[in-house]
């Protein structure tokens, strides 16, 4: 899960990582009352989307007085930003950060991640902040400093040591930012993120490191127990099929290709998804309908996936254990009722109820068709999609 530039700044300052000062704008009105307050300093108006890279598309203003403080916020709220990260819809502004303007003298970039290769927060540091970090790692990868963190053992002070040196940076930013590498590092591990980034962390007029841009993600996995993080979501951002799949119990995730798949199990997506692109074609997407399911919410994710433009083809997939396949042959009759099928839909079940559900399905619309064996439904998916 992602959070907002505000909310992940309010908890680094929690764990005592510095931040500029800042207010939070959430309607028009209220930045006239705010400016009042205001003593006389150039703002920076920042949009708060789930994205980067609103620096370069009008996201991130400078506003140097009140008149040009209220101009860039009506600019902002209300309207959708578009950024290289955020496809052509852009995501919704619904908030904008107004934040002290800092002296900026050196840009760095701060990273932790979970590396999966050793199994170990990795912390990512460089001199190249400000940057698009991936294009570094490309061009420069000297340039990119890691340091591995032992599970046991934790951050040690020489690998922050280590970091700041190789950072350039003189002694007394070298306490500074073994600092605030302990901050990271204690929110990384309570908090269950699988990413905290700070690009740029700057180093400001008065030789002080701040965090001017801040991104925490949170492992889904953990959110049952991260409850004050949780209800930090913020559903405008998130695709809106996405979010309504996860207000469903649904494991939903969008991927791109023609072939829109309904499956019961994460282990039998994978197959199918594996199956799928073995014999030429492409996943548009991945619904797990899990095990517990009703015959509603499969009809609820049946109309979700055919209602997915890029889908050209459905294959549905079922292994029937806990979940009856004429359950689920009903729920797909039920979305049928609602919606006017536009593409073929190739449904192979076995297992529970098998026959059942197929009976049921025998006959009932002219694009819907049956398979008897995964490859079959897979090949026929693949065909009908390109027809
Ligand atoms: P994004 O990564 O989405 O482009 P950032 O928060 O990193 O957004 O801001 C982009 C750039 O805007 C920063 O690299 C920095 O140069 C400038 N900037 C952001 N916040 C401030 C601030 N408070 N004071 C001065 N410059 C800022
Ligand atoms: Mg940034």
């Amino acid at each position: 899960m992602n959070i907002h530039e505000y909310q992940a700044k309010a908890i680094f300052s929690r764990f005592g990582v510095p931040v500029p000062d800042s207010h939070l704008i959430r309607t028009g009105d209220d930045v006239e009352p705010f400016c009042e307050t205001l003593e006389p300093h150039a703002w920076v108006a920042k949009a708060q989307v789930h994205a980067g890279g609103r620096g370069k598309a009008g996201g991130v203003v400078r506003a140097d007085d009140k008149q040009d403080l209220v101009a860039a916020v009506s600019g902002m709220l209300g309207t959708r930003l578009v950024t290289p990260q955020t496809g052509e819809d852009g995501l919704p502004v619904q908030a904008v950060l107004l934040e002290k303007t800092v002296e900026i003298h050196r840009e760095l970039y701060l990273a932790l991640l979970v590396d999966r290769e050793s199994g170990r927060v990795a912390i990512i540091a460089s001199t190249e902040g400000g940057m698009d970090i991936e294009q570094v790692a490309q061009q420069a990868p000297d340039r990119i400093l890691t340091q591995l963190v032992h599970p046991a053992a934790g951050l040690q002070p020489g690998q922050a040591r280590t970091l700041a040196y190789a950072l350039g940076l003189p002694k007394d930013q070298v306490r500074q930012l073994q600092a605030i590498l302990f901050a990271l590092f204690e929110l990384f591990a309570s908090s269950d993120c699988s990413l905290v980034e700070i690009n740029p962390l700057i180093l400001d007029g008065e030789g002080r490191l701040v965090a001017l841009d801040a991104k925490i993600n949170i492992d889904d996995n953990a959110l049952y127990r991260q409850v004050e993080i949780a209800k930090l979501r913020d559903p405008a951002q998130g695709n809106r099929d996405e979010e309504q799949a996860c207000t469903l119990g649904l494991n939903y995730i969008r991927l791109g290709g023609s072939i829109g798949c309904i499956v019961n199990g994460a282990g039998l997506a994978m197959a199918t998804m594996d199956l799928i692109k073995h014999h030429g074609g492409e996943p548009a997407n991945f619904l797990d309908v899990g095990g517990a399911i009703t015959q509603e919410k499969v009809a609820e994710a049946f109309k979700l996936v055919v209602r997915d433009a890029g889908v050209k083809a459905v294959l549905v997939n079922i292994f029937g254990g806990i979940v009856r396949c004429d359950l689920l042959a009903s729920g797909i009759l039920d979305a049928l009722q609602s919606v006017s099928l536009q593409v073929p839909v190739v449904v192979l079940l076995q297992g529970t109820r098998a026959n059942e559900g197929r009976q049921l399905l025998e006959n009932r619309h002219t694009l819907l068709h049956q398979a008897d064996t995964l490859t079959e439904a897979a090949q026929r998916a693949i065909r009908l999609a390109r027809a």
